[in-house]
């Protein structure tokens, strides 16, 4: 079968009946004081699914503040260890904010992807990472790449599902960016480094979901004269020099529930949804290459 077919049919298997079903198991409260329990079962859940697939599964646990919290790592081995590719996205949220958006779809989404890659050999590693504490200051992620770093793992690529759920007609545009008036794209935001990451899911998105709009964005720098381009767990694999971009619905510049009560799923645009995770499934698979 050529290389398309199996992109194809792994981008059919993502479904949005299984993405509603995971975020009916996670939305809800998730925040790490406001809503200790609720994180940790979301967690446990995330586990649970990760591990149902058959992946190498493993908890890091770190210490922030003094309490321990735990970053979720499943690992699809790949037929050589040259290179990782990885697919990330945060489980917690805001005291008083059930978090489907934010971020409830991104992990949905990872989980969709994760599930739907499963039976298929890649050359590459492909890597699921579920962080917390992301709201704040996302310390999960920083003691990763810390570790990837001292280790010398050698990452090719981060797929950061930071909000993919929400559409809208009022869009929000900052000053300096080309962008249209309509919420109803994806952003995809790389710095240089990741160029290419941009034009892969952009060529992925046209394969398998051709439907989506799709809006690219590549700052300068580290996005540090743009701060909201930083505002996700894809910032610290920026600093450390690897390739990784941010995949969004755009969050407050676009959906009017943020950081609210009334972020719940019946807002969500779950076709929508279904179609980004769908794309990035396609483009990790292009770049991790069918084994
Ligand atoms: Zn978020």
């Amino acid at each position: 079968m050529k290389q398309i077919d199996f992109i194809r049919q792994i981008a059919d298997a993502v479904s949005e009946r299984g993405i509603r079903t995971y975020l009916e198991r996670l939305v809800g409260p998730r925040d790490p004081f406001d809503g200790q329990a609720g994180m940790e079962a979301a967690a446990d859940a995330i586990a649970e699914a990760l591990r149902g697939f058959g992946l190498q599964f493993v908890e890091e646990r770190f210490r922030c503040e003094g309490r321990w919290y735990r970053n979720l790592i499943a690992l699809h081995q790949g037929s050589s260890r040259n290179g990782q590719v990885l697919i990330i996205a945060h489980y917690d949220t805001v005291p008083n904010c059930p978090g489907a958006d934010d971020n409830a779809s991104g992990v949905a989404g990872l989980l969709a992807i994760a599930g739907a890659m499963a039976r298929y050999r890649f050359v590459r590693d492909l890597v699921y990472i579920a962080f917390p504490l992301e709201e704040y200051g996302n310390p999960g992620s920083l003691y990763y790449v810390e570790q990837a770093k001292a280790d010398g793992i050698p990452i090719v690529g981060v797929f950061d599902l930071e909000m993919i759920g929400y559409t809208g007609l009022n869009q929000t545009v900052p000053p300096g960016i080309q962008a249209p008036a309509v919420g109803d794209f994806i952003g995809v935001v790389g710095n240089r480094r990741s160029e290419g990451l941009v034009a892969l899911f952009k060529e992925a998105s046209v394969l398998v979901a051709p439907s989506l709009p799709v809006q690219g964005l590549v700052v300068e720098g580290n996005g540090e004269n743009l701060p909201l381009v930083r505002q996700s767990d894809h910032a610290p694999f920026w600093d450390a020099g690897y390739p990784a971009v941010m995949i969004t619905d755009t969050a407050f510049l676009r959906n009017p529930h943020y950081h609210l009560p009334t972020d719940t799923i019946d807002t969500l645009n779950l076709p929508f949804l279904r179609q980004v995770a769908a794309a990035t499934a396609a483009s990790a698979a292009l770049l991790a290459r069918f084994a």
